[in-house]
C-alpha cells in the first residue's frame, strides 16, 4: 500500500531548506538533457521546410498546437501569422519570449542531410530557394525548449509567459504588425521581453550580451537626382546628373567622418547607382539608393537632414533651379536600434553566468546590423527589452578559424549551419534560468 508520507515530508523540507541557485541549474539541465533529442528532430524538421516571410503559414500553425500541447492559451493571426500564448502561473512578473519564424531566398549549400530543397514560387512568377539562412528555425527550437523546460519546472516559479512568435522579422513588419494588432491590448503587458539571435561568431556552449544598443537601426533612402541630359559629346549643353551624383557620393563620405560625434558610430553606404542608357547620352537623371544604420534617435535625424542638404547644396552648385532639387524619399518604414534595457541584460546575464560559467557569457560590441526586436521596446508602455546572442558555431571549427584566420559562414550565407545540440543545451539552460531569477525576483 503507497502511504502519502514521503511527499508530505519533500513538502515540508522544500519548504524548510528552499532550493538553492545550485539545485535550479540542475532542475533546468535534467529537463533539457531530456529534451535534446525531440528538439534535434523538431530543428531538422523546420529545417527542412522553411518558408519566406509573409508565408509563415504552416510554420505559425506548428508553433500553435506547441504552445496549445505545452497548455498556454493560444490566438494565432495576431499582425498576419503572428502567434501569441498566454500562461498564467500566479501572481509575478510577466515575461514575454521572442521568436521568429521567417526564411530567406537563399539556395542552401550546406551538404548536410538535412539541408533545405524547397523553392517556392514568388510574386514575379520566379523560382526561389528557401533556407533557413538566419537561424530562425534553431531560435523556434530554442524557443519551444525553453517554454518546455519552464512549464515542466512550473511549480518552481510564479508569473505569466507571454510566448511570441513573430513572422517577418527579415522584412522588418513583423513586430510592428503584431503591437498594431493588440500585442500589448489584447495580451498582458510584459514587464521584461527577452530573445536570442544565433551567432555566427561565438562558439557553441556561450551567449553573448550587450547593455544598451546591441544592433543599429537601419533606414533605406532613395535618391532621384536631376539633370539636364543631352549628348556625350556636348557635355556643356547639359547638367550631367552622372557627375553630379558622384559629387554628391564623395560629399556623403563626409557625413559621418565629419559631422557625427565620433563616439556615436554610424553608416552611410549607398548600396546601388543607376543612370543613363548608352556610351554617349547624358541622361536626364539618376537613380541611388542608400542605407543608413545609426544608433540613437538624434544621429538618425542628423544623417537625413545631411542627406538633404548636400545633395541640395550640390544640385545648386551644378547650376540646377529650385523646382529641380534632387528627389529624397525614406518611406515609412523604419527599423530602430535594438536598444538593450542595462538593468534586465545586467540580471539576465548574471544569471546565465551562474549556469554556464562566467568564462561563457561574453560581453560583445554592438553590431550595425538590424533586428525588428527593436519595435517591442519603442511602444507607450515602455517595455523593457534585451537581446542576447546566443554561440552557434562548432567550437573546434571556431577555434580553428583563429588559429588559421579563415571566414566562418556568416548569417544569411548559404552555408551557414549552427552546431545545434551545443548551442540548444546552451541556450535552453541560460534562458530558462534567466527567466526563472527574473520570475522569482518579485
Ligand atoms: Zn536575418
Ligand atoms: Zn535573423
Amino acid at each position: 500500500m503507497k502511504t502519502k508520507t514521503p511527499v508530505v515530508l519533500i513538502m515540508l523540507i522544500c519548504l524548510v531548506f528552499p532550493l538553492t541557485g545550485q539545485d535550479f541549474n540542475e532542475l533546468i539541465s535534467k529537463e533539457v538533457s531530456g529534451s535534446v533529442e525531440a528538439a534535434g528532430l523538431m530543428y531538422r524538421e523546420l529545417h527542412q521546410n522553411p518558408e519566406l516571410s509573409l508565408q509563415e503559414f504552416k510554420t505559425a500553425a506548428r508553433m500553435a498546437r506547441l504552445l496549445d500541447d505545452l497548455g498556454f492559451e493560444v490566438t494565432t493571426g495576431v499582425g498576419g501569422n503572428g502567434v501569441v500564448g498566454v500562461l498564467r502561473n500566479g501572481t509575478g512578473p510577466v515575461i514575454m519570449l521572442r521568436t521568429d519564424m521567417d526564411a530567406l531566398p537563399v539556395k542552401e549549400t550546406t551538404g548536410l542531410p538535412w539541408a533545405s530543397k524547397v523553392t517556392v514560387t514568388d510574386s514575379q512568377g520566379l523560382e526561389t530557394p528557401v533556407m533557413h539562412a538566419c537561424g530562425h528555425d534553431f531560435h523556434m527550437t530554442v524557443w519551444h525548449g525553453t517554454l518546455s523546460t519552464l512549464v515542466s519546472l512550473r511549480n518552481r516559479w510564479h508569473g505569466t509567459i507571454i510566448a511570441v512568435a513573430q513572422p517577418a522579422e527579415e522584412v522588418s513588419g513583423g513586430s510592428e504588425q503584431m503591437i498594431k494588432d493588440g500585442l500589448y491590448s489584447r495580451f498582458p503587458v510584459p514587464d521584461y521581453a527577452l530573445c536570442y539571435h544565433v551567432s555566427p561568431d561565438l562558439p557553441a556552449g556561450t551567449t553573448g550580451y550587450c547593455p544598451g544598443p546591441i544592433f543599429a537601426g537601419v533606414k533605406s533612402v532613395d535618391i532621384k537626382v536631376f539633370g539636364i541630359g543631352g549628348h556625350g559629346a556636348m557635355p556643356h549643353k547639359t547638367i550631367d546628373p552622372i557627375v553630379l551624383s558622384a559629387k554628391i557620393i564623395l560629399d556623403y563620405q563626409t557625413i559621418v567622418s565629419r559631422e557625427i560625434n565620433p563616439v556615436s558610430p554610424a553608416v552611410v553606404t549607398v548600396g546601388s547607382i543607376h543612370g543613363g542608357t548608352k556610351h554617349n547620352i547624358i541622361p536626364g537623371e539618376v537613380d541611388m539608393k542608400l542605407t543608413i544604420r545609426f544608433f540613437t534617435d538624434d544621429v538618425y535625424r542628423q544623417i537625413i537632414s545631411a542627406l538633404r542638404r548636400i545633395a541640395n547644396g550640390q544640385a545648386v552648385a551644378a547650376g540646377l533651379k529650385e523646382e529641380m532639387m534632387p528627389l529624397i524619399t525614406t518611406g515609412s518604414e523604419y527599423t530602430p536600434p535594438v536598444e538593450n534595457d542595462p538593468e534586465l541584460v545586467s540580471l539576465a546575464s548574471a544569471s546565465m553566468a551562474s549556469v554556464l560559467g562566467k568564462e561563457n557569457v561574453i560581453r560583445v560590441d554592438p553590431s550595425t546590423v538590424a533586428e525588428d526586436f527593436g519595435k517591442y521596446g519603442r511602444t507607450p508602455e515602455k517595455v523593457k527589452i534585451a537581446l542576447f546572442w546566443l554561440g552557434g558555431v562548432n567550437r573546434t571549427k571556431y577555434f580553428e578559424s583563429i588559429e588559421k584566420g579563415t571566414m566562418l559562414p556568416a548569417l544569411h550565407s548559404s552555408n551557414f549551419a549552427p552546431d545545434f545540440e551545443p548551442a540548444y543545451t546552451t541556450g535552453v539552460t541560460a534562458m530558462s534560468r534567466a527567466m526563472m531569477d527574473l520570475f522569482n525576483s518579485k
